[in-house]
């Protein structure tokens, strides 16, 4: 039988096609363990050569690391740019946040850099929920617009946890002007809470990025760090529903993965990886999602362990606007 290629999807009206599985670099960043410059290079020459064309990074992530690793490991791979898609954050860094129209601009200028590119094709807001939402739709996202205009970036994007945000500036920005959301940890088994947001996101035209579809570790055999903000008891249900997978022979992580890849509304689904181990196996996830469909029986019996859970989130940011 035929390996199907990584599928690409659209993404909104950019024109744009990310392959489903987006790879995370945050983990370059040595936030869940130390990352070697050459372990993260390798990482992303096999996820290019298995089909992963999108990469997502941002400033905040090791505080610069995550973008100079990824650099090295784009430009290792030594082919045309406009092969491959890369979206990097402006506003939040491991000073704090600033969203303010200069800092914005020259945080671009300095991503650019560490990242050794002349573009990015996607530049977000990074969880804008940290700041003031009328200050993003007032003054960050014109600052944006002009650097979209230099050709200093492609398209212009929002993240944070929190989907009222998402409304909250897509009611008040002129039509087209915001042209991507990066939501995370709400499309998982644990919480799928995005999918009820999705109409209104496909009527704003705008591209869907869906990120941490292992809920930032929870829903991994090895379990999340001490310091994830996820409540004790959705920690204990979600290691729950690990050991029962493992007792089964089966694998939480792909599962999950899986689970997240099957809503096609969705443009791509940003794992984090740090180890060409960790690619080959999500991307035989996708393949094996392709050819054979979900895993109905075991999702349905890990669905049921996280009932008690379902959709439980955590606060993010401060509540003004
Ligand atoms: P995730 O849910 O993707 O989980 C990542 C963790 O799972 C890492 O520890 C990784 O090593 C591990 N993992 C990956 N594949 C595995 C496998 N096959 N088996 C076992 N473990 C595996 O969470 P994340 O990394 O936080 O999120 C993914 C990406 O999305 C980030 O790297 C980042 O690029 C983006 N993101 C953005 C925001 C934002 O903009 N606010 C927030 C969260 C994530």
């Amino acid at each position: 039988m035929a390996v199907p290629n990584l599928e690409l999807r659209p993404l909104g009206n950019t024109g744009l096609k990310l392959s489903s599985i987006g790879f995370g670099a945050s983990p370059f960043g040595s936030v869940y363990r130390p990352v070697s410059e050459s372990e993260a290079v390798a990482s992303v020459r096999e996820g290019f050569r298995l089909g992963i064309n999108f990469f997502d990074t941002s400033p905040y992530y090791g505080a610069t690391l995550s973008e100079k690793m990824l650099g090295k490991g784009l430009k290792a791979l030594g082919v045309p740019r406009n092969e491959y898609i890369v979206s990097t954050k402006c506003g939040r860094y491991r000073e704090g946040f600033d969203f303010s129209a200069e800092r914005v601009t020259t945080s671009l200028h300095e991503s650019l850099e560490r990242l050794q590119l002349d573009y990015v094709d996607i530049f977000q807001c990074h969880d804008i929920e940290f700041g003031s939402l009328d200050q993003i739709v007032n003054e960050t996202i014109p600052a944006l617009r002009k650097l979209k205009e230099a050709g200093k970036i492609r398209f212009i994007g929002i993240t944070g946890l929190p989907l009222d945000i998402f409304t909250y500036v897509l009611d008040r920005v002129p039509p087209g002007t915001v042209d991507v959301i990066l939501s995370y940890c709400h499309y998982s088994i644990n919480d799928s809470t995005l999918e009820d947001l999705l109409p209104y996101l496909k009527t704003k035209g705008v591209g869907i990025i869906s990120a941490a579809p292992l809920a930032m570790g929870l829903l991994t055999e090895l379990g999340p760090l001490e310091r994830h903000p996820a409540s004790p008891e959705l920690k204990s249900a979600c290691q729950a529903a690990a050991a029962y997978c493992k007792e089964k022979g089966k694998n939480i992580s792909k599962l999950a993965l899986q689970f997240s890849l099957s809503n096609k509304d969705i443009s791509s689904v940003l794992v984090g990886m740090n180890s060409v181990k960790q690619v080959e196996e999500n991307v035989a996830a996708a393949t094996e999602l392709a050819l054979f469909g979900q895993d109905w029986e075991t999702l349905a019996e890990v669905e049921a362990i996280l009932k008690p859970v379902k959709n439980q989130t955590w606060p993010s940011g401060i509540r003004r606007c």
